[in-house]
């Protein structure tokens, strides 16, 4: 059989009859294998010395991967599935759950400390849903696109996301959710389909994921053919150790505001550092979200040891600590701590509201306008890695600047990194060495890497960002026509999904080589969620990038990725 032929075709199912002593063959198609079939088929057939290494890379498709990592359903062809399905959203995360509804992140921390699996239905999840997000066995939300929040945060953890649901309305306060004509309640079971977006009424068998000897070795081929490195995004230790687990050479992410979520008293102290009216109680906010920062960053430190560690400053709009929902509870907590008037609190509330947060008061502005956080920051990555440092563990940080757009807001906040890497030095008696680096995420910078380059010593593309500005689509809003740009053939993929090559892909080359001529030995990665999408990978690979990172349960997908470009 040809090389160049699909290998999908090594396995025909062919129908026949014999009738009066003659053959008759029916039909033949290209058989179908499961994950396990895939990667045990590739394997027994190097060993039996009947294809080659290269040739069984590319025998097994990285969605087969997805199967292996993931729960699945175990009969999704069947009537008893097909028959069930009532409604269909966006396949955020892959995998199988399947839980009792519940509406509010609290419940679904309650019903799993009871032992029962929990679906989170929302309309859409917010960062102080984490915790509910984290206990229940699957998220269901009504709005949202592929880089939603529910979706991200999902794929991070290895959980099942069906997300940007459109037919479903959720009611919060009722402990309803109507799906097409069905009106659900809590308690009521349901099964998700996040590799294809289905929900499923009721109770669906699950099969466990099936990870083998098999896998480890065809992994091992893979590692030795691939040249781009494969990172994770991830913000806790447990993150980091799953990543390393699933072959990460590093954190290419970790979002510094999920750490911010951990706790009462940490979103508390974050809750008064936003709403500080005067640079003394900002600091003195600061002062008590230090020591949490520094214990989060040694634990990441210590997970990762040997490999970098990429860690983004403040960048979300602060609106996202101040969720509409609870003004009065924090309004009251704000002035029972801080001693602050009401109306001091509301109005300063009302000033922090934005028209367009997303294009808003985030990102390094943060961090130019509080300079007090960019130290905050700093001094917690500084002090943490020569703590783990002087306990033996090797320790490389990147501290990276997020949503620049011009070469000065990238020197305000390298200047300021530097000059707190030199005072916790000075004091510690002790220097390590370091990067400082900025997300990619603004068309500007991409068509100004040059002069940025020269202040960066790397670049991480921030495609999600990226492909909201270079579209003008809101993330978080596709959801309402991208069903529609997709049906009429506008668009063939969803672009926060499928790196858009002609368009977002043009200024990541642009970038990348503009900002290698300033600077010959810029390291060069992608963090956005495309960095765990195959063809995506594809192209970062061609495009001659250093790395990319994805959530850790995309990192074995990535590794396929970047090899079968090779072979
Ligand atoms: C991005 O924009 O691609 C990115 C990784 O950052 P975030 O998703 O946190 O905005
Ligand atoms: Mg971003």
């Amino acid at each position: 059989m040809g090389n160049n032929l699909h290998f999908s075709c090594l396995i025909q199912d062919i129908e026949f009859t014999v009738q009066e002593n003659r053959l008759w063959m029916l039909q033949c198609r290209s058989g179908k294998r499961t994950g396990t079939g895939a990667v045990k088929i590739a394997v027994d057939m190097v060993n039996e010395a009947l294809v080659d290494r290269n040739t069984a890379i590319k025998m097994v498709e990285p969605g087969h991967l997805d199967q292996l990592l993931h729960p699945q359903f175990a009969n999704p062809e069947a009537a008893s599935y097909k028959g069930k399905v009532i409604t269909t959203g966006l396949p955020a995360s892959p995998g199988a759950a399947v839980g009792q509804i519940v509406f509010t992140a609290e419940d679904a921390e309650a019903w799993h400390a009871q032992g029962k699996s929990a679906i989170l239905v929302r309309t859409e999840t917010s960062p102080e849903d984490v915790g509910g997000m984290h206990a229940a066995a699957g998220i269901l939300t009504a709005r949202g696109g592929m880089t939603s929040h529910a979706a991200v945060v999902a794929r991070g953890w290895g959980k099942c996301c069906v997300s940007g649901c459109s037919s479903i309305r959720v009611n919060e306060i009722e402990k309803v959710v109507a799906i097409e004509d069905k009106m659900l309640y809590e308690g009521d079971w349901i099964s998700l389909n996040g590799s294809t977006g289905e929900v499923i009424l009721g109770k669906q068998p699950l099969s466990p994921p099936a990870l083998s000897a098999d896998l480890e070795t065809f992994m091992s081929w893979v590692d030795e053919v691939r040249q781009l490195k494969v990172m994770a995004n991830a913000d806790t230790p447990g993150d980091a150790l799953a990543a390393r687990k699933n072959g990460a050479e590093g954190i290419g992410l970790c979002r510094t505001e999920h750490m911010f979520f951990a706790s009462d008293e940490r979103i508390k102290a974050v809750r008064q550092m936003i709403m500080a009216p005067t640079v003394e109680l900002r600091q003195k906010a600061l002062d008590r979200l230090l020591p949490y920062q520094r214990s989060d960053f040694e634990g990441i430190f210590r997970a990762m040891d040997g490999l970098p560690v990429t860690i983004r400053l403040l960048d979300p709009p602060l609106h996202e600590f101040l969720p509409e929902g609870h003004v009065e509870d924090i309004v009251r907590e704000l002035c029972a701590e801080t001693g602050a008037a009401e109306d001091d609190v509301l109005a300063r509330m009302e000033k922090l509201s934005e028209v367009n947060p997303m294009l808003g008061f985030r990102g390094c502005r943060l961090g130019i306008s509080y300079p007090e956080l960019t130290e905050m920051q700093a001094r917690a990555i500084f002090e943490a890695a020569i703590s783990m440092t002087n306990q033996g563990i090797q320790v490389f940080p990147e501290i990276m600047v997020p949503l620049v757009g011009t070469p000065q807001e990238l020197g305000h906040q390298v200047a300021l990194i530097r000059q707190i890497a030199n005072n916790v030095f000075t004091n510690m008696g002790k220097t390590i060495d370091y990067k400082v680096g900025t997300m990619i995420e603004i068309p500007r910078a991409a068509l100004v890497a040059d002069e940025i380059a020269e202040q960066a010593e790397f670049f991480s593309f921030g495609t999600n960002d990226l492909t909201q500005m270079t579209f003008g689509y809101s993330r978080d809003d596709v959801g309402k026509f991208l069903p529609i740009y997709l049906a009429q053939g506008i668009l063939q993929h969803d672009p926060f999904e499928v790196l858009d090559q002609r368009g977002v892909g043009e200024l990541v080359k642009i970038a990348t080589e503009r900002g290698r001529k300033a600077r010959p030995n810029l390291k060069v990665g992608i963090c956005g969620e495309h960095g765990g999408e195959p063809s995506s990978v594809a192209f970062f690979a061609k495009a001659g990038l250093d790395y990319v990172s994805c959530s850790p349960f995309r990192v074995p997908i990535a590794r396929l990725a970047a090899a079968q470009v090779l072979v």
